[in-house]
């Protein structure tokens, strides 16, 4: 049991800091940081005194004295775990975000209703903090950076975060090794959302290579025969399986897939994975069989679709024809309309869909009906100096608690369509999930399925739905299901997109943009449909101006 003075002054602190969370008497929790503060300060082990001389102590008193006997007795202070029991798990890890004090993390929490870092920096991008009172632009840019950097130090990256890491320090190692071959595989190679480690197979000698990282500040952290592990000051741990030229291509293959496919392959093929190729493409050839690209290589049936005919050439971000799902200043995004339609224009695409939030989402200041009647004049008169590219009028409209809409039927009826998705009540079970979204699938309103699951990568999971039973109810009321391309959203999962293409069900990768920049990320949308084989028939933003027109008047028969 540790129960020396620093263990026993970070409980009285941590007591102090949950207690002013909690909005109990300042008095109160005051007393308990100066006895944190006091405690750790002396120069004798609590555990040492008699108990006489504890109380005696100058700052800790007949309260804080008992409390003392509590910890040094069970190595616990049950007052504290009380206060710990009653707090989310994440809003108590915001205590390790500087400039993260105790007052702002009850408005965050109790007012913003947010429990998690990860959906803080979420609400930070969507500029959410400013409309709380001690947030103005520049803490809400400090929390943003604070959290970024807090996030890089856990161990697990969304690919967004690392990309430019690892483009660089793959380029780094290709200039500085250039007489050996590297190429990164793993995790990476297979686009996968999360990054936990990045992989290079490699036929430089490892002596080498310890010398080059430890010369540029990374240790080592797991080394055996066939690989070593670095991890550098940014806290990403890099992967080097060492191969001979022979088997490189073999080893570039094997660690480029998901572990069903590589058995699946290796009992198909009777390989052991030790095979001499000159490309990866010669496998396929040598097996007779049509080549899968390293994103496809992940459930085992994939294998006989190869053998079948060679596999449809997947969607690519050029295939991207349109921004749909997105916020302008009317709402919570950061840019006028007609900003975000020029940089459409700019961008090559043929319209663009503004789907500022509906009245409900009062935090995002969403729409009234007398500023949406507004908003489609100012469109309407938009669309005549813009021509030909055109605006669609849209809306992202909450699904409230009982699964209708935010709107009347009158209302809904102006849009040219409706992006129907979950933003408050959160914390449901299934039961009450599927309540909500199956209604509001079912509303003839509906054209797209916003984020399905509300899940926040790395940070929250998604409300539990049925996947199967949203995807069929979506099939059987011609519902797109968008993939939120946001990199810490990537919702609907890309697991189940083949199920939903096998029901014929159009998916629609959207950036769901609060500002210009925000455009990029279709780049990760695009990057994760691959991984099922997504092709842009069936992705909504991938029509042209003339399809969307046809499709919109379609649905709305
Ligand atoms: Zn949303
Ligand atoms: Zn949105």
């Amino acid at each position: 049991m540790i129960t020396d003075n620093y263990h026993i002054a970070d409980q009285f602190s941590l007591l102090s800091k949950l207690m002013d969370i909690h909005g109990e008497n300042s008095f109160k929790t005051k007393s308990y940081s100066i006895a944190a503060f006091t405690i750790e300060k002396l120069p004798e082990q609590l555990s040492t005194l008699p108990e006489d001389k504890i109380f005696a102590i100058k700052g800790i008193g007949n309260t804080i004295g008992k409390k003392i006997m509590e910890v040094l007795e069970s190595g616990e202070l049950p007052v504290l775990k009380e206060y710990i029991a009653k707090t989310p798990p994440g809003v108590i890890e915001m205590l390790n975000i500087k400039g993260l004090g105790p007052k702002k993390i009850a408005t965050v929490w109790k007012e913003m209703e947010i429990e998690s870092i990860g959906e803080l920096v979420y609400a930070c991008n969507e500029n959410r903090l400013l409309l709380y009172k001690g947030f103005g632009e520049k803490t809400q840019n400090n929390i943003r950076e604070t959290i970024e950097f807090y996030l890089r130090s856990q161990g697990s990256h969304l690919y967004a975060e690392i990309e430019s890491y690892a483009l660089s320090v793959d380029k780094k190692l290709k200039e500085y090794f250039s007489g050996n071959k590297f190429e990164l595989a793993g995790e990476w190679r297979r686009q996968l959302e999360i990054i936990n480690q990045l992989e290079w197979v490699t036929t430089a000698d490892v002596a080498v290579l310890k010398t080059f990282f430890e010369k540029n500040n990374f240790t080592i952290s797991a080394q055996d025969s066939g690989k070593i592990i670095f991890k550098g000051p940014e806290n990403i741990s890099l992967c080097f399986l060492i191969s001979d030229d022979a088997s490189f291509y073999s080893k570039l293959f094997q660690s480029s897939c998901s572990d069903e496919f590589r058995e699946a392959w290796n009992k198909t093929f009777n390989e052991d994975g030790d095979g001499t190729y000159t490309s990866e493409e010669e496998i396929f050839l040598r097996k007779k069989i049509h080549f899968i690209a390293p994103c496809l290589r992940e459930k085992a049936s994939i294998i006989e679709k190869a053998k079948n005919g060679a596999l449809p050439a997947v969607i690519q971000p050029g295939d991207i024809k349109a921004i749909i799902h997105s916020h302008s200043n009317w709402s919570d995004g950061s840019n006028t309309i007609e900003e975000m339609a020029r940089a459409c224009i700019e961008k090559g695409y043929e319209y663009l869909v503004i789907s500022d939030h509906s009245k409900s989402a009062f935090y995002a200041n969403g729409l009234n009906e007398e500023r949406i009647r507004e908003q489609h004049r100012y469109v309407d008169e938009l669309n005549q100096r813009l021509s030909p590219f055109k605006i669609f009028k849209s809306i992202e409209c909450d699904i409230l608690n009982d699964g209708n809409l935010d709107y009347s039927d009158n209302i809904l009826s102006t849009f040219d369509l409706v992006i129907a998705s979950v933003h408050s009540n959160l914390k449901m079970n299934e039961e009450k999930a599927m309540m909500r979204l199956m209604r509001a699938i079912e509303n003839p309103h509906t054209t797209i399925l916003g984020h399905m699951t509300g899940r926040l990568l790395l940070s929250r999971p998604g409300y539990p739905v049925n996947h199967k039973k949203i995807i069929d109810a979506c099939a059987a009321n011609k519902v797109v299901i968008e993939l939120n391309a946001h990199p810490r959203r990537l919702d609907i999962d890309w697991r189940w997109l083949d199920y939903a293409l096998e029901k014929g069900i159009l998916i629609s990768i959207d950036p769901d943009a609060h500002t210009i920049d925000g455009y990029h990320d279709i780049t990760y949308g695009v990057l994760v449909a691959q991984k099922s084989g997504l092709t842009p028939e069936k992705n909504l933003s991938s029509f042209n101006l003339k399809q969307m027109e046809a499709f919109l008047a379609e649905k709305k028969k």
